[in-house]
């Protein structure tokens, strides 16, 4: 059981910093050595619970001057994964150049932690409280595409690219942790930063065994960003599924497929009617479910009855005893299919992710950031492509986001009555960060940078994301966090609230099982051979910033690139605007 954020750690004689760092008001000559004396402390172990507001103010100021310093690297930092391209668990140039980066910037790098060759974390200050900031670094596969142009063409045909945007978030954290890094040194603040990213996250495959691992038994709070195409917070349930990804593995034996089929048995058999028993079952599970299946391994060639053979589901629900009945289910129909094949079977969990719960003051106080730093300033080239690219998908022509959305309230689980019963409500989609959020109080702030109405998962969402758009998107999300952030670190109040929502509203009735057991191992081969057969493919085109000021520079691509057609298409809309 976790308990409330430990006091701040007393200051020795040796630490006590010079009046230099004094920046408060002036004070009057009777009583400045003893103010100076007071602001030069660790606040909070010396003023107790209170900073005044003014002093809060001034750090605010100072951290949102630090985070513009710092957008030149947070471009750099993100056009360099966007050109990176790299699956999860194979995300290889990205931990050794963030790694290296954070390393370089002053940060104590632990590499490979809970067992996974691409994750990290990066620590830098000392004492309490300490506040997480982690972020996705995964791509999409087949999703390779030139920013910047409004139409499929890929940097690599059929390579991975980053249609989801996760090239983003560790640029939005490292360029606040520094921004917030310099404020904490000048003015003397206790407490630490400790960056990690998301790996693999589009697998739902690591994030529980982060907290496995107790990666988080020590922090105190956890943000966590993503991409989206507007700035967001919410709190309580967060519409999410939880989920749990999991690949069948039949095994038959093989024989000549037509000298002697009769001596086969198949594994692909056995893969096709569990498939068909799922889909007929559907029909008669609860409508709050989802699930989905690819064969991984349908066999090598058709002369050879396929003696082994796979197929990777992922078995989604709203809560974990839904999800542990639906895996279940899965199991059962497999038994079935391995019976009617005369084959065996073995199943290896690859994922998992909880239903997600965040937390109620700490997503306010985000909220009253995001509201004072707004949304950034679109040029009429981001709306342009923003709207050629919605005009090329079919989607709502609305340009980007120009007013901000409200803060998202729960999910209220629960309350769909159909029929007299009572479900929970609908939802899609799932993030392994939820895992996290059962285990500290966490918030997951979504930034602009992406455009709206794209389907995800997407070559389409992957257009804006080296591009002006991105790189203003990811310095305001990186305000309203450093924003939020000096919130944290002097005012223990709200860690405390947090404290309180999570053990006493969030985790009343739920606690946090685990849906990967103490045996489950990351599934760190995972996307090994589609790395191992785009990254050379790649390499020629990663940016480099020594030579280009931007990765859109390097690829000698104009911003924003339209066909004759979408641009006719935008010249329409403007003479006879959209009904
Ligand atoms: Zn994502």
């Amino acid at each position: 059981m976790r308990k409330d954020p430990l006091p701040l750690k007393e200051m020795g004689e040796e630490e006590k910093p010079e009046c230099l760092s004094c920046t408060g008001p002036k004070p009057k000559p009777m009583k400045k050595l003893l103010l100076c004396f007071l602001f030069s402390l660790p606040f909070f172990s010396i003023i107790g619970q209170t900073i005044p507001p003014e002093r809060i103010e001034k750090f605010k100021a100072d951290v949102l001057i630090e985070v513009e310093k710092n957008a030149t690297l947070g471009q750099q930092i993100n056009d360099m994964l966007f050109s990176f391209s790299e699956l999860g668990f194979q995300e290889k140039e990205t931990f050794t150049y963030l790694t290296t980066l954070l390393e370089k910037n002053g940060f104590t790098l632990q590499r490979e932690v809970a067992g996974i060759p691409t994750a990290w974390t990066a620590i830098w200050g000392s004492g309490k409280p300490v506040i997480a900031l982690g972020s996705d670094v995964d791509c999409i596969p087949k999703a390779s595409q030139k920013p910047g142009v409004a139409y499929h063409d890929p940097i690599v045909e059929g390579a991975p690219g980053h249609g989801e945007g996760h090239n983003s978030g560790q640029a939005l954290n490292i360029i606040t942790a520094l921004a917030m890094k310099k404020i904490m040194e000048r003015d003397k603040i206790v407490g630490t930063l400790m960056l990690w990213p998301g790996i693999a996250e589009e697998l739902l495959a690591t994030k529980a065994y982060y907290v496995r691992a107790g990666i988080f038994k020590d922090v105190d709070a956890c943000i966590f960003t993503h991409v989206a195409s507007n700035f967001g917070v919410n709190y309580g349930d967060g519409g999410y599924q939880g989920m749990i990804s999991v690949k069948f593995n039949f095994e038959g034996a093989a024989a000549h497929a037509a000298a002697a089929p009769w001596r086969g048995r198949s594994a692909l058999d056995a893969v096709e009617l569990m498939n068909v028993g799922w889909n007929f079952r559907r029909e008669h599970l609860e409508l709050t479910q989802s699930s989905h299946y690819v064969i991984s391994d349908g066999g090598d060639q058709p002369n050879v009855v396929p003696s082994k053979a796979s197929v990777w589901y992922y078995f989604r629900e709203r809560t974990y005893p839904a999800i542990k009945t639906l895996f279940d289910k899965g199991i059962k129909t497999a038994e079935g299919a391995a019976l009617m094949t005369d084959t065996k079977f073995t199943y290896e969990i690859l994922g998992a992710a909880w239903p997600a719960h965040f937390n109620k003051p700490m997503a306010e106080v985000t909220f009253a950031n995001i509201k004072k730093v707004g949304l950034p300033k679109w040029s009429e080239e981001d709306q342009l492509l923003a709207k050629a690219t919605q005009i090329e998908m079919k989607a709502k022509v609305q340009g980007l986001a120009i007013k901000l959305d409200t803060m998202g309230m729960p999910n209220p689980p629960g309350v769909v009555n159909i029929m007299g019963r009572s479900l929970v409500s609908l939802a899609g989609g799932s993030d392994d960060i939820a895992d996290i959020s059962w285990s500290v109080p966490t918030i997951v702030l979504t930034y602009p940078s992406n455009i709206p109405g794209l389907p995800g998962h997407h070559w389409s969402d992957a257009i804006s994301m080296a591009t002006p758009i991105a790189h203003k998107g990811i310095v305001a999300g990186a305000k309203v966090e450093a924003l939020t952030l000096v919130d944290l670190f002097t005012r223990p109040d709200i860690l405390k609230q947090s404290w309180e929502y999570y053990k006493t509203v969030q985790t009343k009735d739920q606690q946090y099982i685990p849906l990967v057991g103490e045996k489950d191992n990351p599934a760190i081969t995972l996307n090994k051979k589609i790395m191992e057969e785009n990254a050379p493919k790649l390499k020629p085109f990663y940016y480099n910033p020594a030579r280009y000021k931007t990765y859109l520079e390097q690829l000698g691509i104009t911003y924003p690139t339209l066909r004759a057609d979408q641009k006719e298409a935008i010249q329409k809309l403007t003479t006879s605007p959209q009904k």
